[in-house]
């Protein structure tokens, strides 16, 4: 199903045409911002300089470290009393990322997470949760607004509080949700304590999955669950928040919102583009807003784009499931780790249960890597044989993974730490 299907199939050359002439309104605006003002005014550059896409590259890359130095207005290209809303980062290490929407850009905002539910198949009289958190985080309120649009039933929950949710989903038949991929699976669990079953006892045949890394086996694991589709969805709240790329029915790769924003994909060494279908960094230009312009938005996020058509019959490109952000890459004993490889390792054992934790330590002068892993209440009743020899076959498995060999314990179900925001897989101890 298409929200606008014109601007979703528009043939790729239009698509490059309408680019660069939103481009030009952008460095137009952006002129006005005390921060590009100053560059554009250094570097020469003014919107009639913009005659193809690759003039784009006559623009410095744009960094958070950019954005959080030019605190609080420093990005603002409209009057202040033109702003409604405003929503940041949180801002843990230093001023927070600010971003600010006027009317019209909140309007834009809805209208693409609109056309994001509707490709998934959402649709007028469905029944929608919306389990992020509500706030200053873009989650909650940015899918909130999309569904509005569509026409759908909001049922504002927010994040946590899982018995209420579930008391939500079966009085008032909710049929899509939107979820932290980890919290889906801890949800889970809260279903098995109350004796409901997430696939007779509501009717959900939709989930919008995002916000964090997750591997397809944990979105298989989510539609195995629930029995529905689970969709990905991914946006950064310097890019307005989810609505950038998400997934269609193909379920192969999220669609990037090309009439909304550029995409390059850069490689984080050297700055320069990477070819199609190679990993780097995900790099956005914002192409259809008033009061904060971006251009050349290092994201940190790693990703590769798929080269070929998508079926669907839409033409913006599609990026790859996320393996995680540049920072989030582990070096240990020398060897780079995703903590997403090692989530894929184990969520292919259906002993494995709904979550997991890595603890790096120092043993020594070594690093040291302890997986933790909820096995399945009935892998518990194998017995001690049984779970020593799962144990082994996980060690294994991980060490063809990763190229070393971690330490792995499995413990009970619902035993590990969990968070109603995004999970934190990693707890590294080796400075202490
Ligand atoms: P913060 O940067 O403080 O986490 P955001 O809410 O803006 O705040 O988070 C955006 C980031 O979340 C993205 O840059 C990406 O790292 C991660 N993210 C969002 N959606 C996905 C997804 N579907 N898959 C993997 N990572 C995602
Ligand atoms: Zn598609």
């Amino acid at each position: 199903m298409f929200w606008e299907k014109e601007i979703e199939t528009m043939p790729v050359p239009e698509l490059r045409a309408m680019q660069v002439g939103r481009l030009r309104e952008m460095v137009d605006r952006a002129a006005r911002t005390p921060y590009y003002g100053e560059l554009f005014g250094r570097l020469g550059l003014s919107a009639g300089r913009i005659k193809s896409l690759d003039d784009l590259k006559r623009i410095p890359f744009t960094t958070k470290e950019d954005l959080r130095g030019h605190f609080p207005y420093g990005f603002l290209a409209t009057p202040s009393e033109d702003v409604v809303r405003m929503h940041s980062s949180s801002g843990t290490t230093g001023n927070p990322t600010v971003v600010y929407h006027t009317r019209r850009d909140l309007d834009m905002w809805a209208n693409l997470v609109a056309r994001c539910m509707v490709m998934t198949g959402v649709h007028k009289g469905d029944v929608f949760q919306n389990m992020m958190g509500y706030g200053l985080f873009t989650g909650g309120i940015g899918l909130h607004y999309g569904a509005e649009k569509v026409g759908v039933m909001v049922i504002p929950a927010g994040a946590g509080n899982s018995k209420r949710q579930i008391w939500l989903m079966r009085n008032f038949g909710t049929t899509v949700v939107h979820i932290i991929p980890s919290y889906a699976l801890k949800l889970a669990t809260v279903f098995e304590a109350e004796d409901v079953d997430p696939k007779k006892d509501v009717k959900l045949r939709i989930a919008l999955i995002g916000a964090e890394p997750h591997s397809e086996a944990i979105r298989r694991r989510i539609e195995e669950i629930y029995a529905l589709d689970a969709f990905n969805s991914y946006g950064l709240s310097e890019m307005n928040g989810p609505g950038v790329a998400f997934e269609c029915p193909e379920k192969k790769g999220m669609h990037v919102w090309e009439d909304s924003y550029i995409l390059e994909v850069i490689d984080p060494e050297t700055l320069e583009p990477v070819p199609d279908g190679e990993e780097g960094e995900l790099v956005f230009t914002t192409l259809n807003r008033e009061a904060m312009p971006i251009f050349r938005y290092r994201t940190r996020d790693l990703a590769f784009v798929y080269p070929e058509p998508c079926a669907c019959g839409r033409t913006h490109r599609r990026i790859a499931r996320i393996k995680g952000r540049t920072d989030d890459m582990l070096i240990i004993k020398g060897v780079n780790v995703f903590p997403v490889q090692v989530e894929r390792t184990l969520m292919a054992f259906p002993e494995v249960g709904n979550n997991y934790v890595i603890v790096l330590e120092k043993v020594g002068p070594m690093d040291g890597m302890i997986v933790r892993i909820e096995v399945r209440n009935e892998i518990l009743q194998g017995g001690i044989r049984h779970l020593d020899d799962l144990r082994r076959r996980i060690v294994r498995a991980l060490s063809d993974e990763i190229l070393f060999t971690p330490k792995v314990e499995l413990v009970e179900p619902g035993s590990l730490p969990t968070t109603e925001g995004k999970a934190v897989r990693v707890i590294d101890r080796r400075a202490e």
